[in-house]
């Protein structure tokens, strides 16, 4: 039978949860606005507290080492669970898990002083497995990152966690009478592997708030910060992908008019929320799929796959008059904003994106010469005829 001298156990879990708990720091030290490194750090502080301890429970009175050590583990695995919470933006619930913990410390105590240590281990057991539940089901509404390496290695290792906490209670429950559980090989063993599982989790939990950031990271490249529309690169980037798979595609080119006298009479403040405000009734106007992005200060750009131009056409025009009839609000004044479109369709001479955007560009200019508040497109004549050769086929 195997066999884990428990002081050196704890001496190596010891070292490998300080390693732990000074990562996270210097992890929460570089990115202090993440809380649940702190988190983290404090119930990895907590771990490293009890295996320094736990070598000298005997010399401490047992009630007192009890509930000292099971408040540790405790407060451990609590703080593993509320990071999660707090990574993903959640309240955290003390009051109820106040409450439970509570009532099994007071559990674990009156086990203690009656003798009953098969109980008391079984309390603790059930703590563990019902704040790793907790867990798991806050890992579970985390729909975002689902599929991330961070996600399925948590998700591994609490299946795997609660499993033991599971067989744990099978082999107390099923001990003969009067046994000493404590001492027990297989009882150590199954101890054993939850601690390093734990910090299996704790890994998970670092590779979470890494992706976290990542995913932020790459959110703010590619967006523009006043609209949450793709900034220019990420549109051009998009828009080339788009280009080389669809057969079909349009390009609108949309400017607002006269935004500078917008600016000039209502203020900058009152030109960036007739900007927020343009963006999101673009967003509610395109499909799922479309690609919207700021071009520029006042110069919008959006890529509408799989659309013919008279498909175009109709969004272009919508979109316009929605502009026209619905002036935007700041405070309480009314601003009057219209939009000049061009558009321009993906055919033979325009298969490539510049000549596309080029194209798009021109007929904008076209729609302002001809007096703003309108739609052109590009070619519309060698338009025309391409779509009715379609339909004549
Ligand atoms: P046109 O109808 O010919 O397009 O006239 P316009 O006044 O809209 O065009 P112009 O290019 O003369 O002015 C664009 C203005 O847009 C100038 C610039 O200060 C303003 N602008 C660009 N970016 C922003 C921004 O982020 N916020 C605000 N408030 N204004 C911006
Ligand atoms: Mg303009
Ligand atoms: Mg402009």
């Amino acid at each position: 039978m195997f066999w884990i001298d428990s002081s050196i156990s704890y001496l190596i879990q010891t070292c490998y949860s300080a390693v732990v708990t000074l990562t996270l720091l210097l992890f929460w030290l570089s990115n202090r606005e993440e809380r649940e490194l702190l988190t983290w750090t404090l119930g990895c502080s907590a771990s490293t507290l009890f295996s320094l301890m736990v070598v000298h429970r005997e010399q401490m009175p047992m009630l007192l080492s009890v509930l000292l050590l099971n408040s540790l583990s405790f407060g451990f695995v609590t703080a593993l669970w509320f990071g999660l919470r707090q990574s993903h933006g959640k309240t955290l619930p003390w009051r109820s898990t106040a409450t439970v913990l509570v009532v099994a410390l007071a559990l674990l105590a009156a086990a203690t002083l009656d003798d009953r240590l098969r109980i008391r281990l079984m309390v603790a057991n059930t703590t563990m497995l019902l704040l790793c539940a907790a867990m798991a089901r806050e890992l579970r509404s985390s729909r975002r990152l689902l599929a991330s390496p961070g996600h399925t290695l948590s998700a591994l290792v609490l299946a795997l966690l609660m499993a033991v906490f599971v067989v744990r209670f099978g082999v107390m429950l099923l001990a003969p009478a009067g046994s000493n559980l404590l001492a027990d090989s297989w009882q150590r063993l199954l101890q054993f592997t939850a601690n390093l599982l734990f910090f299996a989790l704790v890994l998970g939990g670092l590779l979470l708030t890494n992706e976290k950031l990542l995913y932020r990271l790459a959110h703010l490249a590619e967006r523009d910060a006043l609209t949450g529309l793709y900034n220019r690169r990420a549109l051009l980037d998009l828009a080339e992908r788009a280009v080389g798979q669809q057969a079909l595609l349009a390009v609108l080119m949309i400017d607002l008019d006269h935004f500078k006298t917008i600016n000039d009479r209502y203020g900058h403040a009152a030109g960036d929320a007739a900007l927020r405000q343009f963006a999101e009734r673009l967003t509610q106007s395109c499909r799922r799929g479309d690609l919207i992005g700021r071009y520029g200060g006042e110069e919008f750009c959006v890529v509408l796959p799989g659309a013919t131009a008279s498909v175009a056409q109709r969004v272009a025009e919508r979109l316009r008059a929605a502009m026209a009839a619905e002036p935007v609000m700041f405070g309480q004044q009314r601003i009057a904003v219209t939009i000049s479109i061009g558009l321009a369709c993906q055919r033979p001479e325009l298969a490539e994106l510049e000549p596309l955007l080029a194209a798009a560009d021109s007929a904008l200019y076209q729609a302002k010469r001809r007096g703003r508040n309108r739609v052109e497109l590009a070619g519309q004549q060698a338009v025309q005829a391409a779509e009715t050769a379609v339909a004549s086929v």
